[in-house]
């Protein structure tokens, strides 16, 4: 019998109360169509550097070439080193996995797209979460993908091209 891909998610995703409002984002077809050809391990990296949830929600700001991951209501709060520090601790892990679904536009998760604030209110939308950004660096033959794309049925056959999962969707 042909084993089952292991594959990282986002835990807000898989129904997990860890979103910083101790919501989650329970994306249906991943946890009941996805989960019953593949094998799941849950990651949320605000979780693991101690944020705790509920917590004070973050964003990012800056240039686009150095953003950071800071407090809104408290700028002080500035976890990107945490953040990077995170991702490093999880490397090893991650080279088991066949693919990785992130949570689309977090400061922390998102692989693309993500607000990023220049000064004030302003932002563009040029940024990618802090621990997605490091992950894609360090494992730049991982398949990545956010849970919008696999919306899409081109992207989400891409996906599933590259982890070498069929299924009739
Ligand atoms: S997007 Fe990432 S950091 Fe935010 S709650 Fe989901 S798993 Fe945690």
């Amino acid at each position: 019998m042909k084993s089952r891909p292991l594959l990282a998610v986002s835990a807000c995703l898989l129904g997990y109360s860890v979103r910083y409002d101790g919501g989650d984002k329970y994306e249906p077809w991943i946890v009941e169509v996805l989960g019953k050809v593949a094998d799941f391990l849950p990651i949320c990296p605000e979780e693991g550097i101690g944020l705790g949830t509920p917590r004070p929600p973050i964003r990012l700001a800056g240039p686009p070439d150095r953003p950071r991951a800071q407090g809104i209501a408290d700028p002080s709060l500035d976890v990107t080193g945490r953040l990077r520090a995170y991702a490093l601790e999880m490397l090893p892990q991650l080279g088991n996995v066949s693919g990785y679904i992130l949570k689309s536009r977090s400061p922390s998760c998102g692989l693309r797209g993500v607000k990023l604030f220049a000064d004030g209110e302003r932002y563009s939308r040029e940024g990618t979460g802090i621990y997605a950004a490091f992950i894609a660096a360090h494992l730049p033959h991982l398949p990545l993908v956010d849970e919008e794309e696999l919306r899409d049925p081109r992207l989400r056959e891409e996906f599933f091209g590259k982890i070498g999962l069929r299924l009739k969707t």
